[in-house]
């Protein structure tokens, strides 16, 4: 560290050994930040360069296990970690590639940032962390997200150069975690650093292929040394004359010049909030050809003559509209939904589950989806008719749309800890599904019959009592 900083290391090792609150960022898809910050039961104060970010005087337990985690309002996240999306700047109707994405911190910020009109494609090459993705997006109400589980070569193979932006948070030794976590400070060792160099590269130089021309690339990590940050970035941009370093101004980062990458930027632990990280931003020559792709994977390069972004805004496969899925699904939409909802464009079968595809996704051949757009329920047959059961998905995207019966927990505390662990809440007279929501935010989806309301979270959602 005093190699890295100088006179500054003692700061700097002082700030990680001192505990720090959590942060959460304010889910742009459940409300204005600054209204939602209204809700949070502990004082916060910002975070300069994210809006949505809020510094919390609370445990990270109670953080992560008060009602308002659970609907969605917000996402525990590091405030140094918030940087990533804003640099990116996501747009509405871009295509979002974040090629190491779990648990999806990331990928939550760029969907909310966007209001959930881009499609993001949340990819992790670890499956229980790909599932955890999943649960992230599903928990914040995403529906513009396909969750992918596999190498980044695979999605190069399957997407090509079509990215408008890409977010590479690569995987590293983790300096900036020693604060909070003790694996992290006994993982460590300068050999670690040098093969998450040689993973970086490989992953960066993948990661720089899936940027269109004129698209954009940030690269990010939570460690300190400059091997895994500048010396990487520099690495690609001597192989890549088509990328740019566009610099970060972004308030409360410092430049990276001094490591030798101006215009990179730190954000160090003993001068703000958070843990600490890098970040680069790279920008694609837009008169660029076609990027190198190196080597294909197989059955990944789509069909030929056809660009991706034809691809990605070709329309659904074949189905009939008379299907009794379908019908089943009106049947509901109709019953518990705004009209709106009953003529989603995109309504896919795949096995039981029933699926709302993102606008413009198509097929990513050979790549293990693990889950495209919106979970709308599943189809199940009950004695030969053909019914609809909601996802708890669907509780989480749709509360704005939902017209059937509804029962708010605030005032409850015993039947919102019953309805946390799986139990039952008094329901008045509501019959059938219905909406239970903390505040108005929603917690998930209830069956009600005789005056109570039966929890119908996922077991492994639920809280015991
Ligand atoms: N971006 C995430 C977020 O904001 O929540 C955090 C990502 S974490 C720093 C790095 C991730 O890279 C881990 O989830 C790990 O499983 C994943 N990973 C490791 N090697 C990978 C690879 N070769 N391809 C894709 N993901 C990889």
């Amino acid at each position: 560290m005093h190699d890295l900083l100088g006179d500054e290391a003692g700061s700097l090792l002082d700030a990680i050994a001192e505990p720090r609150p959590p942060a959460v960022r304010l889910n742009h898809l459940r409300g204005q930040p600054d209204a939602l910050a209204e809700h949070l039961p502990w004082p916060s104060s910002p975070v300069p360069w994210c809006p949505a970010g809020r510094v919390v005087s609370a445990s990270s337990q109670e953080v992560a296990t008060a009602p308002l985690n659970d609907a969605g309002v917000y996402y525990q996240q590091d405030p140094a970690a918030m940087a990533v999306a804003q640099v990116l700047a996501p747009r509405k109707g871009e295509l979002v590639v974040d090629v190491a994405a779990a648990p999806g911190g990331k990928t939550t910020h760029a969907a909310g940032l966007t209001g959930d009109s881009a499609l993001i494609v949340a990819n992790d090459l670890d499956e229980g962390r790909a599932r955890s993705l999943l649960g992230n997006v599903e928990r914040l109400g995403v529906t513009s997200a396909v969750v992918t589980n596999g190498s980044v070569e695979r999605l190069v193979g399957a997407l090509g150069s079509s990215a408008d932006a890409v977010i590479l948070d690569a995987p590293c030794s983790g300096e900036g975690m020693f604060r909070r976590s003790a694996a992290a400070r006994d993982a460590w060792s300068p050999g670690a650093v040098e093969r998450h160099a040689d993973l970086q590269r490989r992953l960066i130089s993948q990661a720089a292929l899936l940027v269109a021309p004129g698209g954009r690339l940030v690269y990010s990590t939570c460690t300190f040394d400059p091997r895994e940050n500048e010396d990487v970035v520099s690495w690609l941009l001597a192989r890549r004359p088509d990328l740019a370093l566009e610099p970060i101004r972004l308030a409360g980062t410092s430049d990276a010049g001094r490591f030798g990458l101006p215009g990179a930027a730190r954000v160090w632990p003993h001068l703000s909030p958070g843990d600490g990280h890098f970040l680069a931003l790279l920008v694609r020559d837009p008169g660029a050809g076609p990027a190198d792709h190196g080597r294909s994977v197989s059955g990944g390069a789509g069909q030929p003559g056809r660009s991706v972004r034809d691809r990605r805004r070709a329309g659904s496969a074949g189905r009939s509209a008379g299907s009794s899925y379908l019908k089943a699904w009106r049947e509901f939409a109709t019953d518990h939904l705004e009209p709106a909802w009953r003529d989603l464009p995109r309504v896919e079968r795949y096995g039981k589950h029933l699926l709302a595809l993102p606008e413009r996704f198509a097929p990513l051949p050979g790549v293990h989806v693990m889950r495209a757009g919106l979970h709308l329920g599943d189809i199940v047959d009950r004695g030969g008719t053909t019914v609809f059961e909601p996802a708890h998905a669907l509780a989480m995207a749709a509360t704005a749309a939902w017209r059937g019966a509804s029962l708010d927990l605030e005032e409850d505390a015993d039947g919102l800890t019953r309805f946390r662990a799986g139990g039952a809440a008094r329901a008045g007279d509501a019959k059938g599904i219905c909406l239970v929501t903390y505040r108005g935010f929603p917690l998930g989806f209830a069956r009600a019959k005789g005056g109570e309301a039966r929890s119908l979270l996922p077991r492994g959602l639920r809280r015991p009592a």
